[in-house]
């Protein structure tokens, strides 16, 4: 069984006296900044000064001291690195790593600069991970109604031998004491958050929309109707997943439809399928994909880029896009 942390568990005094630099006020680092300013602790923003950068605005107007990466680093005792994983190493190495004080720490929220060490932080450096397993905005909402999203902890480097209790801290500042919070490693986190959106979330679950919708298209069927039969509904089984499991899914739709979906979906995701995510887990475990994406990243995104354009070209989209018109609720 793995090992599951609570708010009892977990000590604020740790944080009290320190100054916490939020770097990156973006989807978890305005999520970050507010949930730990209400736990009571001292915090700080670091955002790019720019007053067309929303972000540095919506810092500012909340209320917040906003700083540069560099007075972030040089003021703050844990520096939370909250800058899209694509910029990380180059702001660790140009404006933290030169300013940090002995003793402080490294907080990340995803695992991939450090596991794949494009960060490699001295050996005096606590690094820990709080990983919330929810977007901003949730994290954020669920503190505000007095709950919290359940996180991850991971200890990467414990130099100061405290690093698991500032971790347990700060991830009770955050609310994600309230709900659980999970131990894992720097390694799992990150190849299995690979994994999941590669395989599941974002790659499988838009090729699976993409072929079903083009199969009825080829055989007659109005794009509308497969729009809705398709995309549209995919969003209320996965509300059900989500509330219940596979069997509260099973349980809701009628009974043609858990029959059919239990007797021919294993044709459609076949071992075939699953070879192909295997293959997909090897290249995530080996570094290839983290090397293919930053190397991508680096050399301007072009391809990138036509992908993002292909998918935004689908015939689905332009349907998509009409019919959502007719359902002002979605929004
Ligand atoms: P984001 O893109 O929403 O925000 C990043 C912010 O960093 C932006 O506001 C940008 O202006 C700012 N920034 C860029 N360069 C900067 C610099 N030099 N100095 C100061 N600020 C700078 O990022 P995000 O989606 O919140 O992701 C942050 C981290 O959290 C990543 O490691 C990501 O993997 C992780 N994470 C994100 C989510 C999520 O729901 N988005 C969930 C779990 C973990
Ligand atoms: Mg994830």
């Amino acid at each position: 069984m793995s090992k599951m942390f609570y708010d009892a568990d977990a000590d604020l005094s740790v944080l009290s006296g320190k100054t916490v630099s939020i770097v990156g006020y973006g989807s978890q680092g305005h999520a970050h900044a507010m949930n730990l300013r209400d736990s009571g602790v001292n915090v700080i923003v670091a955002e790019l000064k720019d007053p067309n950068n929303k972000n540095y605005v919506a810092a500012t107007e909340a209320g917040f001291e906003v700083v540069d990466a560099a007075e972030a680093a040089k003021r703050g005792d844990i520096i939370v690195i909250l800058v899209p994983d694509t910029v990380q190493k180059p702001i660790y190495e140009k404006f933290i790593q030169p300013n940090l004080k002995p003793g402080s720490a490294l907080m990340f929220a995803h695992g991939f600069n450090i596991h794949f060490k494009c960060i490699q932080p001295d050996a005096k450096t606590d690094v820990f991970m709080i990983a919330p397993k929810g977007p901003g905005h949730l994290v954020r909402d669920e503190y505000a109604r007095g709950g919290g999203v359940p996180c991850l902890v991971a200890i990467h480097q414990d130099a100061t031998g405290n690093a698991m209790q500032i971790a347990l801290a700060y991830g009770k500042a955050l609310g994600g004491g309230r709900a659980g919070i999970l131990e894992t490693t720097f390694k799992e986190e990150t190849e299995t958050d690979l994994f999941g959106e590669q395989t599941v979330l974002c790659g499988g679950s838009a090729a699976l929309i993409k072929a079903g919708f083009e199969v009825l298209i080829e055989a007659g069927y109005q794009p509308e109707i497969a729009y809705f039969e398709i995309m549209h509904e995919l969003k209320l089984i996965v509300d059900l997943y989500y509330r219940g499991g596979l069997a509260f899914m099973n349980y809701s739709v009628s009974d043609t439809a858990e029959y059919g979906g239990l007797t021919v979906g294993p044709k459609i995701v076949t071992e075939e399928t699953k070879n192909a995510m295997r293959a997909a887990l090897q290249r995530i475990q080996s570094g290839e994909f983290a090397k293919e994406w930053l190397a991508e990243y680096a050399a301007g995104g072009e391809n990138f880029k036509k992908l993002r354009a292909a998918d935004a070209a689908h015939p689905i989209e332009e349907v998509g896009a009409r019919l959502r018109k007719m359902m002002p609720w979605i929004k």
